[in-house]
């Protein structure tokens, strides 16, 4: 399965955890040889937390795709949750993958330990 997910740990929102969506790889967009969901990572978080002002890209995140080439998961995921990424792997049932670093994915906190890198 393919789709963005989150971590996020937040008293404000009440919420410890994933927050994911999962999509068959069937039901997946073809970009090249890479199957990835429509689905975009405001979407799901504004579907779940409706009436907050916390903004989604304050979280840590991430998003699982397929290589149909290579036949394995590509996990992008921020650096602040990557030893999270078996877990996600699970989530995803993806058996065979291998771990990525994407400009996106940078939460709050990882943005503000690189302005004073
Ligand atoms: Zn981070």
């Amino acid at each position: 399965m393919v789709g963005p997910f989150f971590y996020i740990n937040s008293w404000k929102l009440n919420f410890r955890g994933f927050l994911y969506l999962a999509e068959p790889n069937e039901n997946a967009e073809k970009q090249l040889q890479f199957l990835t969901s429509r689905v975009g990572h405001a979407q799901i978080f504004d579907k779940r937390f409706p009436n907050t002002t916390i903004e989604y890209f304050d979280f840590p995140r991430g998003r699982v795709v397929f290589d149909s080439e290579e036949v394995r998961h590509i996990i992008y995921i921020d650096n602040c949750i990557r030893e999270k990424a078996d877990k996600v792997a699970e989530i995803f049932d993806a058996k065979h993958y291998i771990v990525e670093k994407d400009e996106h994915y940078v939460c709050k906190n990882c943005m503000d330990d690189k302005i004073w890198e």
